[in-house]
This record gives C-alpha cells, structure tokens and sequence, in this order.
C-alpha cells in the first residue's frame, strides 16, 4: 500500500493530530500500546498507509511531531496514546515562535528544520512506494504557520513529484485575540497556494459557531472544537486507509477535486452533527444527512455555499447504508439545485461509500467540498491583514527577524489574485463559443 508521512506541528497541529491518531486508531483496532486488536480484516488491510509495523508486530503511526516549545510534548506523552509514537520522531525546540510567523519560518524554525528533513528521508526511505505528506497546523500562531511553510517547501523542493496535503486551522477572532493571526495566516497562505497539492481548511470560526448553535456549548474549548476536527479528519481519509475505489489514495483524490492547480482550497463538512441532549431522539436516514452536508451549518470553513458555486464535491458515507439510496440522494440534490454546480465540469459530485462507521455512530457522512465560496474565508482574513498593513502597525516583530515589507505585499496581492481567480469561475459559463463570439462583436 502506498504510504503517506504524516507531520504535526506547533500547538494546534499537535493537538488536533493527538485526536486524530486517537480516532483513527480506535478505528483500525490499535490499541494505545500499538499492539492490533480489530475484528475486521477490513481494518488492517491498509494499516501500512499510516503506520509502519514494527519487528515485534507493534503499530507505530508514520508521524514525526514537531514544535520549538516543550509544552506540546509533554502533554501528548502523558496522553494515553503518548507511548504510540516513535521516540526518535520528536522535534522540539525551546524558545517558541511567540505568534510570530518569522520566528518559525526564517529564525528559530530555520534552525531546527533540517532535524525535522532528516527524519523525513529517513521515514520515506523506509516506505515501498511513497505517496505523499499530510501536515496538520495552524495559520494564526508561529511555528505550526512559519516553520510548518518552511517544512511544506522544503518537502515539495525534496519530493516534488509526492502529493502534498495540509490540515490548515484558520484563525477566527471568536476563538483568539492575538492580534497579528492575519499577518501569519496571509504569510501562510502565500505559500500554500503555490506549494500544496490540497488544503483543508478548518476554519476556527466555522467550528465555533457549530459548537454553539449546534452542539449548544455555551463556551467551547479547544478540546471540543478538535473534537470536530477529529471527525473530519477521520472522514476526509476513509478512503485512504480502508479498502475501496474512489479517492483511494492522494493523488486520485487530487485529480478529481483540482481542475486548476491555485485553487485546492477545501471547504470539509460533516455530518450528523446533533448535540448530546438531541442525540437520542432521532433515527438519521440517508435524506437526512445529505441534505446536512450540504447545508453552511455543517461547513467546518465559514463560508456559505449559496454564495458560490461547486467546482467539485466528494461525499464519503459511512456505516450499513444502501448505494442505492445513497446515490438517489445525492442526484435529487444535484437535480434541484443544478446552478449551484458548475455545468461545465460534468460529474463534478464523486460519492462512495464504506461500510465501517466511525466508532461513536452508525452512520455519518464528510464532505470535501471546492467551491468558489471559500473566498469568503480568504476575504475575511484579508480585511483583518488590510486593516493592520495599510498602517504598518505590529511590522517592526517582523522585520526585526530579518523579513522585509514586499513579503507582505507580495503576500496580500496573491491573496488577492486567488480571490479573484475564484470570482472568475465563479461567473464562467459553459457557452465558451458565445463567450468568444462576445469578445469578437467587440
Ligand atoms: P504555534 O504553536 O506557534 O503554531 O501556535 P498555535 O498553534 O497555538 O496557533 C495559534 C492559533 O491556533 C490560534 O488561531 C488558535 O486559536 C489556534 N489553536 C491553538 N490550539 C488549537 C487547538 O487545539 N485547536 C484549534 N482548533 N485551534 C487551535
């Protein structure tokens, strides 16, 4: 089976990565020892995807952990699943990143970043046939945005012809009140638009105000909002590490979601959502789920649908439930709201479906999504950044590590340029001739 490496980096890329190897080895019966315990053969059949197997028949997850504080590490080592990992695939640094994008991206991260390649290789000489890299982390704060950057060039520079994905938490000022998150989020996205093959965006902002309109949690913390994220980084890679034909590995999924390389941005979805108190009183079918993935109110990016148009969908549903009924659903929504699909990529809307649930429920259902309403998210960051920039204000932290202005008007212009690129397929029609006899009437 085709191998991915998986990196987690900073405070927010080690925490939702702690629940995601907690969730999907809870999936895969991998007990936190490492020791195979499944039911299924099912379960195993691509165990080797994330995780190597040892000499003494132990899982270890293919997962190199990184940070420049200490604090990270000591909590996930005293989580159960702390003994699950390679001891050897431990990168920490002392100083921190300080929220600041420069630190982890030229200065403090620039200096341990080649400890972080060296184990790169030496996991990716270890794999059969490599297919690529995930990383998950955070844009707002400093090493998961600045150093986890460095690490994705670095890898696209070394491996270029490796798929290359990301997890990318994105600041929202309901969940932090640091105040340059939009300089480093920008600074961020600069480089993922030209280096990532996909990025999922999990947007702060989305799977707060999920936690409390949905979920009715008066003031969620991270461990809930990650809860969410767990469940969409289980979904988004059902079909990656259980057996099947659609999306089975990253670059299959990255042919169907991205008909133009700059815009593989996506927008994850999940459902059931359903808050404890409500959970028991209702029998969910196959209607009801579809209908929820595509409703904004299961969106994990803020960003609403209607606004835009979908470039291209993939639904991945889980649990004991009928292709049959499964696939009428899923055209009855296409059927009745066919101009909120662009009609010039016939079947944009990929759906399959696995038979093993995710641990807690029976049946579920992730979304990824590529439309061209994920410009609101890249707005709304951009009119934070324009607030700041326009008067230079907090610049200094950042030149004092050495960067200079132009990074950041760089910086914003290609946020700017994606913004429009969205916009332009946003109003592209199918009629390419009329399009041409226009300009030539001209
Ligand atoms: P780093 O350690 O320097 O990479 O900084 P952080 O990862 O703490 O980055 C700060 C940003 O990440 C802010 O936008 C926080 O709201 C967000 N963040 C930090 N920890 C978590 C977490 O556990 N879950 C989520 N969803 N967001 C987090």
């Amino acid at each position: 089976m085709p191998e991915i490496i998986h990196l987690q980096a900073g405070q927010c890329g080690n925490q939702i990565s702690n629940e995601f190897w907690k969730t999907i080895s809870e999936e895969h019966g991998i007990l936190p020892d490492g020791t195979y315990c499944g039911t299924n053969p099912k379960q195993k059949e691509r165990l080797d995807v994330y995780y190597t197997e040892g000499n003494n028949g132990k899982y270890v997850p293919r997962a190199i952990l990184v940070d420049l504080e200490p604090g990270t590490k000591d909590t996930i080592m005293a989580g159960p699943y702390g003994n699950l990992f390679h001891p050897n695939n431990f990168v920490f640094g002392q100083n921190g990143a300080g929220n600041n994008w420069a630190k982890g991206h030229y200065t403090e991260g620039a200096e341990l970043v080649d400890a972080v390649m060296d184990i790169v290789r030496k996991e990716a000489e270890n794999t059969d046939c490599l297919q690529g890299f995930q990383l998950t982390h955070s844009l707002g704060g400093g090493t998961g945005s600045g150093m986890g950057t460095l690490l994705v060039s670095k890898i696209r520079e070394e491996f270029p012809d490796r798929m290359l994905c990301t997890y990318s938490v994105v600041p929202s000022p309901k969940v932090s009140d640091t105040v340059v998150e939009p300089y480093n989020a920008t600074l961020s996205l600069h480089q993922l638009v030209e280096n990532t093959d996909q990025t999922f965006c999990i947007d702060n902002q989305a799977l707060y105000d999920i936690c409390k309109s949905t979920l009715k949690l008066t003031d969620p913390s991270y461990s809930q909002l990650n809860s969410l994220v767990s469940k969409v980084m289980s979904g988004v890679t059902t079909c990656l590490r259980f057996p099947g034909q659609l999306n089975a590995d990253l670059r299959k999924l990255a042919v169907n979601m991205v008909p133009f390389p700059r815009l593989h941005f996506f927008m994850p979805g999940f459902a059931p959502l359903t808050s404890g108190a409500s959970k028991s009183f209702r029998n969910i079918t196959v209607a009801d789920l579809t209908q929820q993935i595509f409703s904004a109110s299961n969106m994990m990016a803020a960003c609403d649908p209607v606004h835009g148009k979908y470039l291209t969908v993939a639904a991945m549903f889980r649990g004991a439930v009928s292709m049959k009924d499964v696939d009428e659903q899923m055209m009855n929504v296409q059927a009745k709201n066919a101009d909120r699909f662009v009609s010039w990529i016939p079947n944009n809307v990929k759906t399959a479906v696995c038979d093993i649930p995710p641990v807690d429920l029976d049946m579920a259902v992730t979304f990824i999504g590529n439309s061209t309403a994920i410009q609101d998210l890249f707005k709304r960051v951009n009119e934070q950044f324009t607030a700041m920039f326009r008067r230079k204000a907090y610049l200094h932290w950042y030149i004092s590590e050495g960067m200079d202005e132009m990074e950041f008007t760089e910086a914003e212009s290609n946020m700017n340029d994606l913004i429009s690129e969205y916009q332009q397929y946003q109003d592209a029609t199918e009629d390419y001739e009329e399009d041409e006899d226009e300009d030539y009437n001209e």
